[in-house]
């Protein structure tokens, strides 16, 4: 499929302003995405890892975390702030317990590959704790909770992100945390597994980029500057000039809200404290430190424990009664946490993505620069 100008076929449910949008095909789009990052110096096996993990996102509707990351990772990668082919290290390996440490390499090759030592802990033990700290971007978090529950495995995920301020604190004006990604996935035998999957902050930073390359507008309020006034304009994080994208959101003067008052800032400061202090990866903070996340991660093996029979009878029973509660609004519907995800994959697999023409333009220069033309894939 040739890249669409939206206005004409504009998928329902993407939300974003149609007249500077175009759909671009899934398939090609992710080998495009995959050639760039094997030509930037990444094996294949981890190019693929790496473009399946941003398209993902994209297909379920997190942009934020999508293809638009592309060229800020080519950047890291050229800057030497993320590794390609980096394997994680076994620093602990207690017991139930193991500490990763990723030394900055790509999120998409640590991150699975901490889930799946979790998986064997929990197999063995009933269950397990892996700490990973030093990680490149690990992406969508619910990526990672969704291989646990694909094998039948209930897992929490704490994650922050050292070297990235973005977030003011409840009561405060001043970044103090970062936007700190929350994530639970709760397998159902035969059934669609629920996965919560969150920033901490009211909305992620990569909604306030694609934002401020055309895409989405931020909704009132999102944001506060210095001064303490509410905003929704993305230049009070990326500050005022083109290609926010490749500046980076240190330049502006505000920062992000911590979603739900007092609770949300909470959960975000104890995100911190976990995947930050614990894992030693480091809180987010004021020095230049480079970005790299860090991850405490719960297992379960309902099985091994012999909770699985019960656990999935009665998770059932409460989530078909969930369902049953009446719609607030005529046309709304009670939904569950990955749902709205599963939904929109379908279409989006089916009609393509949506990216506003500076998102767009920014990949292709980015694929020229390593070398790869876009016509080559039909886009
Ligand atoms: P969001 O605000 O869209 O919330 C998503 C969650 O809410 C999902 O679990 C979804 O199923 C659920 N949900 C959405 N609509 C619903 C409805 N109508 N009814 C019931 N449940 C509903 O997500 P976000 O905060 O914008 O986060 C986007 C992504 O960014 C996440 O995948 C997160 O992991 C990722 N992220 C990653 C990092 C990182 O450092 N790697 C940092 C921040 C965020």
């Amino acid at each position: 499929m040739k890249p669409q100008n939206m206005a004409a076929a504009r998928p329902s449910g993407a939300g974003d302003r149609a007249s500077d949008m175009v759909l671009i095909a899934a398939e090609p789009l992710r080998r495009m995405i995959a050639d760039i990052f094997q030509a930037e110096g990444c094996s294949a096996a981890e190019a693929a890892r790496v473009a399946k993990n941003l398209m993902s996102a994209n297909l379920t509707g997190h942009d934020s975390h999508g293809v638009l990351r592309t060229p800020r990772y080519v950047r890291w990668l050229r800057e030497g702030f993320l590794k390609a082919d980096q394997a994680a290290e076994i620093v602990t390996d207690t017991g139930p317990f193991a500490l990763l440490d990723g030394h900055h390499g790509f999120g998409q090759t640590v991150a699975p590959q901490s889930v799946e030592l979790g998986m064997k802990k929990a197999a063995a033990a009933g269950v397990a704790i892996i700490a990973v700290r030093n990680s490149g971007h690990i992406g969508r978090v619910g990526d990672w909770a969704e291989m646990a529950a694909e094998a039948g495995f209930v897992s929490v995920h704490f994650v922050n992100v050292a070297g990235s301020q973005l977030v003011a604190p409840f009561g405060g004006v001043d970044r103090r945390l970062s936007t700190a990604p929350f994530a639970v996935g709760f397998p159902i035998e035969g059934g669609k597994p629920v996965i919560l999957d969150f920033a901490t902050s009211m909305v992620a930073e990569g909604k306030i980029m694609v934002a401020a390359s055309g895409g989405k507008p931020l909704p009132p309020g999102v944001l506060i500057d210095h001064d303490g006034s509410l905003s929704s304009d993305p230049a009070t994080l990326y500050g005022q000039g083109a290609d926010a994208n490749l500046r980076g959101p240190r330049a502006g003067t505000g920062a992000i809200r911590a979603m739900g008052e007092h609770k949300g800032s909470g959960l975000a400061l104890v995100c911190e404290l976990l995947a930050g202090a614990l894992t030693n990866s480091g809180c987010c903070g004021p020095d230049n430190r480079p970005t790299a996340n860090g991850m405490l991660s719960f297992y379960i093996d309902p099985r091994s424990l012999g909770l699985a029979e019960t656990m999935t009878a009665e998770a059932r029973h409460y989530l078909d009664w969930v369902k049953t509660s009446r719609p607030a609004s005529p046309d709304g519907e009670v939904l569950l946490p990955g749902e709205p995800e599963r939904r929109l994959k379908a279409k989006r697999l089916a009609e393509g993505i949506p990216l506003s023409e500076g998102a767009w333009n920014s990949i292709c220069e980015t694929a020229r620069l390593a070398g790869i033309e876009p016509a080559r894939y039909g886009l």
